[in-house]
Order: C-alpha cells, then structure tokens, then sequence
C-alpha cells in the first residue's frame, strides 16, 4: 500500500489516511478476512452494503487474497456450447431461452449433429464441449448417455462437461435410475464434469417464486453431492439480481461453501447476473432489471473472501458482464475469464448484448491490459499453456 508522511497541518492525502476513515465494522470484517478467518453469513450480509469507500476497500481486499490464492494469472478455457435443444415446458419466470413445439425459433439438434458439431469444435481448438438443454418431453433418459457415446465416437479426447442437476434428475426420472447408477452410467461412457448451473438462488421462498416446478434447493445439494462421490467434479453458480437480496446472496454462497468442506469436488464459483431484457419475469414486471454494476462488482468480491480458503477459483461471465466490466471484477477478486464460447444460446436469448465467441488472442490482450498473465487451462483448471 503507498503512505507518505503528511506535514503537521496539511491535508492529507495518503492512502493510509483515505482508507482510514472507512466504517469500522467493515473494516474488521476486511482485516478478519485478510486473516485467513472464515467470514459467516450477516458479514457477508455487511460487505454486500459496501459503497463509495467501502467498497473500494473490499475490492482491495478481494484482489489481494486473490494474489495470495492464485497469483497474477488469470486463466480461460476453449470451449462450444452445445444446446442440443431449447424444446422446454418448466415454465421457468427468468428463462428466455426455452420454447415449445411449433414456436418459429424451436430447436431440437440429432445426436448426430451435436457430435459433427464437437468435433468441429475440436479441429479449432476447443478441449471441451459444454452440453445443456431445456428439459424435451420426448427425450428418453436414455438420450444423455446415447449423446456422449456419439461424442466420443467422433472426439475422444475432447471433455464433456455436461447437464445441470435439473437434466439429471429429469434422466434419472425418465429412466429410473437412482441419481448415483444415472452418474455412474454417464461417467461410464465418458462424462467428464456436471455443470453446477440450475441453481439460481439456493432458498426455497425465492426458488418457489422464479420457477415452481424446478428441482428444490435440497435437490440439488444433493445432486451435487452425489457427482462428487462417484468421482465427477461440478462447478457452482449463483444467478443474482432479480427478485432476491444480499441474505440470499450470502446464504447461497454459505451453502456452496459447505459442500465444498464435505465433498471438495467444486471447481469453480461463477456469479451469473440476471440478464433481464427478455426475460419473462422482467416483461411481466415486480422485478428489477438485473444487478447493478456496484452489485456485480461486491458479488465477486465477497465470493472471493467467503470462499478463498475452499474454493481458488472465481470466475466471470463475459458474456454476461461484457469483456470490459469483466476486466474490473477480474481486479475484485475473481481470477478466471470463462470460455471462448461458440453458439452460446442462453444468455443471447434472454438479450444479452455481448457477443457469443471470443478468441484466445482477445482474453490475452484483455488480461495483458490488467498486468496479468494469461493461461489457457483444462475444464479442471489444469495449465495448458501460459502466455508470459
Ligand atoms: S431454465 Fe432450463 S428448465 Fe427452466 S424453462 Fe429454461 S430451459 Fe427449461
């Protein structure tokens, strides 16, 4: 931190003096943190309140625990989407994505066509196929298993990261299979990792007003739970910014934070705001138009202090934050930049205005402009190559 030594009857303008001032209750919760001290829910609950000030301490302080957990490289992997189909009837309020029969822009990919497209993803360079859908009425369970088989026929190298939670339990209903024979199944033919999406808010009032019939909060702890145990490794999200308040931030980030003490099988973290324009939960109103710029700044930040002794790594959402904002939350404390992406559908539907492909040499030149290193890893955060 600079200081300078202000004459007896000037105004100060050192750092120290400037940080000085700031709420002393915040300030404690920094430094407890800053200590390698776990910080519970109502702190967390303190810090997702930082303004002017405050908030420039917590960002300080999240960047630097991020230096201390990660060092300077921030790290992205080349990846497609694959959303073999957005045929969905869940009714879930915030999606824009899902459609039904006969709507004009209704796709249901063949197997075929979601392995031609993995393997095209392989010949330029991608090492993973990320794979998600709405939940198709006619689709046997049995489809997940045939999709990766069809996959790995054609890539066999490629990593398949693969159905939220709520996929799952659609597969092992449609099949009836318990969810830990249904993961093996997968893991069997060559599923790689799960995806921690679905999750939104973890709280049951919340869960119960943006979507009614999606799997419960307990669910999907359990689905989780029950992926790591056989041996396949999830990531974790948050979807913020909509009709819920830092409580439930906090809480969230508190329950991902004990499954990673019990199972130690999460990845990453990756705070993912509400895109609203679209979003039938936004068009039929009472509800806000996503998280503010303040609030996607704090969410990173705070993920980082809650999580830093658990959980190394926090990503962003270019997609969803736009590469330039990503650039600042990366300097609060999150230490991954996410996927080049190819058709990435989901946020776009919703109308998202980034775009849905970046190339590596774009992450390079955006890490580089914030004194960092860039690094290409695998889907578990192995090094693949470092750009010094
Ligand atoms: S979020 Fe998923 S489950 Fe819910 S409506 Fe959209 S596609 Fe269907």
């Amino acid at each position: 931190m600079v200081t300078e030594i202000d004459s007896p009857g000037v105004v100060g303008t050192s750092l120290d003096r400037i940080l000085g001032v700031i709420d002393l209750n915040t300030s404690h919760i920094l430094d407890r943190a800053m200590n390698g001290e776990e910080i519970g829910v109502e702190d967390a609950v303190t810090l997702f309140g930082a303004a002017d000030l405050e908030l420039h301490a917590l960002c300080i302080t999240a960047n630097e625990l991020r230096k201390q957990a990660v060092g300077d490289i921030v790290t992205f992997v080349t990846v497609r989407n694959i959303n073999f189909t957005n045929i969905c009837y869940t009714g879930c309020r915030f999606c824009a994505f899902a459609k039904h029969f006969g709507d004009e822009e209704a796709e249901t990919l063949t197997i075929d066509e979601v392995a031609r497209r993995a393997e095209e993803a392989w010949e330029s360079g991608a090492t993973e196929i990320c794979m998600q859908g709405g939940l198709h009425p006619k689709m046997t369970g049995y489809e997940y298993r045939d999709i990766i088989i069809a996959v790995k026929e054609r890539v066999p190298d490629i990593h398949i990261h693969a159905f939220s939670p709520f996929e799952i339990q659609y597969g092992t209903k449609k099949t009836g299979l318990s969810t830990r024979d249904f993961l093996l199944m997968l893991k069997e033919v060559g599923l790689g990792t799960v995806p921690g999406t679905a999750a939104e808010i973890l709280d049951t009032e919340i869960r119960q007003k943006l979507t009614k019939n999606k799997l419960s909060a307990e669910q999907w702890v359990e689905i989780i739970k029950t992926a790591h145990s056989v041996g396949l490794r999830t990531t974790s999200t948050i979807m913020y910014g909509h009709i819920d308040a830092p409580i439930h931030w906090a809480r969230h980030i508190a329950i991902i934070r004990d499954i990673q003490k019990e199972t130690g099988g999460i990845t990453e973290f990756v705070p993912l705001g509400f895109v609203h324009w679209d979003s039938p939960l936004y068009l039929d109103g009472g509800v806000r138009p996503g998280p503010t710029g303040m609030e996607d700044l704090r969410m990173h930040a705070v993920a980082r202090i809650m999580l830093n002794n658990w959980i190394k790594n926090i990503q962003v959402s270019w997609v969803k934050l736009g590469p330039k904002f990503a650039q600042l939350c990366l300097n609060a404390g999150a230490n991954d930049f996410g996927g080049t992406l190819m058709n990435e559908k989901i946020s776009r539907s919703a109308g998202a205005p980034y775009g849905q492909y970046m190339a590596p040499e774009e992450f390079q030149r955006l890490v580089k402009d914030m004194g960092r290193i860039p690094a290409q890893r695998s889907t578990t955060y192995d090094l693949i190559k470092v750009y010094e």
